[in-house]
């Protein structure tokens, strides 16, 4: 351990970068908005059994990931792993189903999960995510679906597929089940020891493993799509047909179940190819009996989570961030110590006027302090001497083109609006 690097699996966001952060944010916040959703900031801790109820005790997030501690007051209290758990809390807890028609919620802000860590994967990483909640039409699965590809196109991706897929209800569920387990049983010896206890525990869990033993058991497995009673099929080829009236293309995946116990109905999961490797950034669905598990009353629900790291380095290795500048418009250089008090006033006078003004603390030698002024980008700056102050004036440079001039005290905020050049000009 060391005092002076950050826990494993966690890292700064410097400056400059969390100008680029924030760029994305203020974008996702308003294509949430523009469909309807509002901002939700739920607390970093919840109850821990809030989780054990909202995820599912047999998944690998309840399991193994979770930062769980216990308080001074003896309290079982949990960093949050997901934000859909703290989202249907707090629809609970506030009673929203009591407002009639259906809530839409949107969340973003940083998750923790002990994970082993790898590129593009941290303990405390960030997501947001959509809840739709009351809604049981397949419209709003659809609309979910479409406002998740939406977003990232808006975001300049353009390598996105949709892997789509049912997981049915808990009755057709049920049976699919025990089919499953029984193809399966007679060969569990060539599954891997996760998935021979998945399949007592969550037997759909294996279809989604990625071990090649297991891969090639559940391509002779039956298929959940045979399975499906009637409302489900009809929801899944509703869904589908919405997403072919807008042209949003998608790839059934019949082994897509995702990782968490609470789905029912409608899976996706948007796939990026644009930085070459398929990785999933986003993943949702229905889920029409959590709120109900989690103690509230029995209404249905749709929503998304996306993973906020692997979107900021899609971003920026592709080159859609834009350019953020935190270079300021005015340096304030003192040539002496007596006239730190004037630079002082005159960095508080042109800040009160909105301009973006830097500092000189202490009066180093001229050329010294024009060589910060440089390094700090700032077109102008303001050289206080006291020739100049003796007349109360003080001298205006431009730092791109070496020109001087000396102005009066009086006028100094009109002279640096009218010097600074016209791209910093609002
Ligand atoms: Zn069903
Ligand atoms: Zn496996």
């Amino acid at each position: 351990m060391s005092l002076t690097v950050s826990p494993r699996g966690t890292y700064d966001i410097m400056p400059d970068q969390a100008l680029a952060w924030q760029w994305m944010e203020i974008n996702i916040r308003e294509i949430l908005v523009a469909y309807g959703y509002g901002e939700i900031r739920t607390p970093i801790f919840e109850h821990t059994e809030l989780f054990l109820r909202g995820i599912g005790e047999t998944t690998d997030i309840v399991e193994k990931e979770m930062y769980s501690f216990t308080d001074k007051g003896g309290r079982s209290l949990t960093l949050r792993p997901e934000g859909t758990a703290p989202v249907v809390r707090a629809y609970i807890q506030h009673k929203l189903h009591g407002q009639g028609g259906s809530t839409k919620l949107f969340y973003l802000g940083p998750m923790f999960r002990q994970e082993r860590p790898q590129a593009g994967r941290f303990r405390q990483f960030h997501q947001f995510g959509v809840e739709l909640i009351g809604e049981d039409s397949p419209v709003a699965d659809a609309e979910v679906i479409v406002l998740a590809h939406e977003l990232y196109r808006q975001l300049g991706l353009t390598g996105l597929e949709i892997y789509l897929n049912t997981v049915g209800c808990p009755v057709c569920r049920q049976e699919y089940k025990k089919a499953l387990i029984t193809s399966l049983k007679n060969s569990s010896d060539q599954l891997c020891p996760s998935c021979r206890l998945r399949l007592e525990k969550n037997p759909l869990r294996v279809l989604d493993c990625k071990e090649a033993s297991c891969q090639a058991l559940t391509a002779q497995a039956p298929s959940l799509h045979d399975f499906l009673c009637q409302d489900c099929r009809d929801h899944f080829q509703q869904v589908r047909k919405l997403l072919d009236q807008v042209q949003v293309k998608y790839k059934i995946q019949p082994k897509l179940v995702r990782g968490l116990d609470y789905y029912t109905r409608t899976v996706f999961e948007v796939i990026n190819h644009d930085l070459g490797a398929q990785n999933a950034i986003c993943g949702g669905g229905r889920y029409d009996g959590l709120v109900e598990e989690c103690g509230g009353p029995s209404v249905p629900g749709v929503g998304f989570a996306s993973g906020m790291e692997r979107l900021f380095m899609t971003l920026e290795q592709k080159g859609l961030l834009p350019a953020f500048s935190r270079a300021p418009q005015v340096y304030i250089i003192p040539l002496s110590a007596e006239l730190t008090t004037v630079s002082f006033e005159a960095a508080f006078i042109l800040r009160q006027k909105g301009f973006k003004v830097e500092l000189g603390y202490a009066p180093k030698s001229l050329k010294a302090q024009l060589k910060a002024a440089n390094k700090s980008g700032a077109p102008l700056a303001v050289i206080i001497g006291e020739d100049e102050w003796q007349d109360r004036q003080v001298t205006i440079r431009q730092m791109y083109e070496g020109n001087q001039l000396r102005v009066d005290w009086a006028d100094l905020a009109v002279q640096v609006a009218q010097l600074l050049p016209p791209a910093e000009q609002d």
